[in-house]
């Protein structure tokens, strides 16, 4: 069950990054797997190899460690762009050329189509000629699934059964970025992962992921989606809400192993009266059945500077 954990070299890693992190490693160690680390870098106005090196360095202090080369999604454009023809060449994609503003106002129509932002599918029966007129307005379009309602079930490790609609994705931006939902699946096949495991924040996506992977004839991999660490407000972590990258909590006098102790109590592997603990015993511990299903929500004291 080869594993990995692809973060957005965007910026430090947070305590819920890292814990999403740990639980990647451990589904995968304690199976006797691989553990890779790619990085989501496909987004060159946010990522920088900066925030790489320090994500790999809190990794590696963590205790976790990873097997081959950290691959790089910003080097592997041939590969997503060979999925994208292929998907052309079945007759599934169609240029949008619809603005987020048009896609909105679709959406909040009275009757409008699709919650959570599906896109309702404006573009997907242009006329050739009404495709003209908007590149000759100097519309740039993005490629996009004619996913024809495919309706998908996920069967998550420790969720249950997920089902949803596909929606007509986005492929390629128009900016000619690809999309992340087209480059995670190319690279989960590419990098033989048999079992995602990732924030469950990422569940809704799944299922447009599993209908990818079969139009591209990938096997589909096993998923595991884990609870998210919310700040004390209930809302999801981030910087702002006080200490929560390891760097912040070395600064307060932590230690790594210390932070990592924190994040083996919040999943029930370690008490919060004994020593820190070895990865090592950390893997003999784990035991996916017995996770906890609930976020992890931080109290003020968690997450405060002295
Ligand atoms: N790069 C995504 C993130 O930073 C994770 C993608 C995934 O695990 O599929 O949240």
């Amino acid at each position: 069950m080869d594993g990995r954990f692809a973060p957005s070299p965007t910026g430090r890693l947070h305590l819920g990054n890292l814990r999403t992190a740990l639980l990647a490693w451990l589904f995968a160690r304690s199976a006797g797997s691989r553990f890779v680390l790619r990085m989501e870098d496909l987004d060159a106005a946010v990522s920088r190899p900066e925030h790489e090196a320090t994500q790999l360095a809190d990794l590696a202090a963590l205790g976790l460690d990873w097997d081959g080369p950290v691959v790089h999604q910003s080097a592997r454009g041939e590969l997503y762009a060979d999925a994208i023809a292929r998907l052309e060449a079945l007759g599934l994609t169609y240029p949008c050329f619809c603005t987020r503003r048009e896609i909105q106002a679709a959406a909040s129509a009275p009757h409008g189509p699709q919650p959570d932002g599906a896109y309702p599918g404006t573009c997907r029966t242009l006329t050739a000629s009404a495709r003209r007129r908007r590149e000759r307005e100097g519309r740039r379009p993005a490629l996009r699934l004619r996913a024809d309602g495919a309706v998908v079930t996920v069967v998550d490790r420790q969720l249950g059964p997920y089902t949803a609609t596909v929606d007509d994705v986005v492929l390629r931006r128009n900016d000619g970025t690809v999309a992340y939902n087209l480059a995670v699946v190319v690279d989960d096949a590419a990098q033989s992962i048999a079992e995602v495991v990732r924030g469950d924040d990422l569940l809704p996506s799944t299922p447009r992921q599993v209908h990818l992977a079969r139009l591209l004839g990938h096997a589909v991999p096993a998923h595991a989606h884990v609870p998210m660490v919310l700040a004390p407000d209930g809302t999801r972590l981030a910087k702002r809400h006080g200490a929560v990258t390891l760097g912040d909590r070395e600064a307060m006098g932590e230690t790594a192993a210390e932070v990592r102790h924190a994040l083996a109590c919040s999943l029930g592997l370690a008490a919060r009266t004994e020593a820190p603990v070895p990865v090592a015993e950390l893997v003999a511990r784990f035991d996916p059945e017995r996770l906890p299903r609930e976020p992890w929500v931080l109290t003020a004291a968690d997450c405060a500077s002295p």
